[in-house]
């Protein structure tokens, strides 16, 4: 529970600091691809010159994508919960994640038949999906395979887990697993941490992992994680559930505990 509160004092802190700092540099960066911009409009500069600032463009495109994560990541995200069928979300989403992915992953989903109904925000759990595919892309350069599965699965009593508690009460869960590189004990341990990265010095920020938690809290779900070095990774998402239908017969649950919206 310590830890659990740690993690969330800091992500509280973290977020603060990250989202006053990018507002300030996000202004900053428009003065240099502003001006950047117009000397290239100008037409007055030679190849060589062009090229230099081709490059000074490209960075600051790069850095406005950084301070665009950050700006999400410290916003405190109003949720816009409905109930939602969770394989209706990954249904629409997966056009848009094998596109990430790319071609030299294949990528696989497995839903489960019954309807999983759960109270969510739509576009909160797309972008936990997102976060997850990035992540397996990056742990599979050589191509491989990531599969979605669906299903549900009741908690008897409360137990630990790598994001916190768990409470009693029936989840959907949802399995993401990539044939990838997997990581180590202490990678594992601190995945959650905001800016733990384990990327080259402009690929990862160390926050996609934190905005998974983050998300996954607010709707009062938890997180497993599985991996070994070399054995790829296993993530399982678990969201209170509202309800299953089964061919055409509704059974509601009574959720865990309403999220905190
Ligand atoms: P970033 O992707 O920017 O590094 P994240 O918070 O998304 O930040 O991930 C933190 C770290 O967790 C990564 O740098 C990587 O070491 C590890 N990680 C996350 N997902 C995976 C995965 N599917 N396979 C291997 N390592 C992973």
């Amino acid at each position: 529970l310590e830890e659990q509160l740690r993690q969330s004092q800091k992500m509280e802190a973290v977020g603060q600091l990250a989202g006053g700092v990018a507002h300030d540099f996000n202004n900053i960066l428009q003065v240099i691809s502003g001006y950047g911009n117009m000397l290239k409009m100008d037409g007055k500069l030679d190849d060589r010159q062009q090229g230099e600032i081709d490059h000074i463009l490209a960075a600051s495109e790069k850095a406005a994508q950084l301070t665009k994560g950050l700006l999400a990541f410290s916003r405190k995200q109003v949720m816009a919960l409905a109930p939602v069928n969770l394989n209706d979300i990954i249904e629409n989403v997966k056009k848009f994640l094998a596109r990430i992915i790319g071609e030299d992953i294949q990528l696989k989903t497995i839903t489960c038949e019954n309807r999983l109904k759960i109270y969510a925000d739509w576009g909160q759990i797309e972008q936990v999906l997102i976060n997850l595919a990035t992540n397996a892309r990056d742990a599979m350069r050589k191509g491989g395979l990531l599969t979605i599965e669906t299903g549900f699965q009741t908690v008897e009593a409360s137990t630990d887990h790598e994001s916190g508690r768990a409470e009693p009460g029936c989840y959907a869960v949802m399995t993401v697993s990539d044939t990838g590189i997997g990581m180590d004990k202490e990678t594992c341990k601190r995945i959650f941490e905001p800016f733990y990265t384990t990327k080259e010095i402009g690929k990862g920020t160390g926050l996609g992992m934190a905005i998974v938690y983050g998300i996954v809290k607010q709707h009062n779900g938890f997180i497993d994680v599985y991996s070994e070095p070399g054995q790829g990774t296993t993530f399982r998402i678990y969201l209170p559930i509202h309800g299953i239908e089964q061919s055409g017969l509704e059974e509601t649950i009574a959720p865990v505990a309403p999220p905190r919206g």
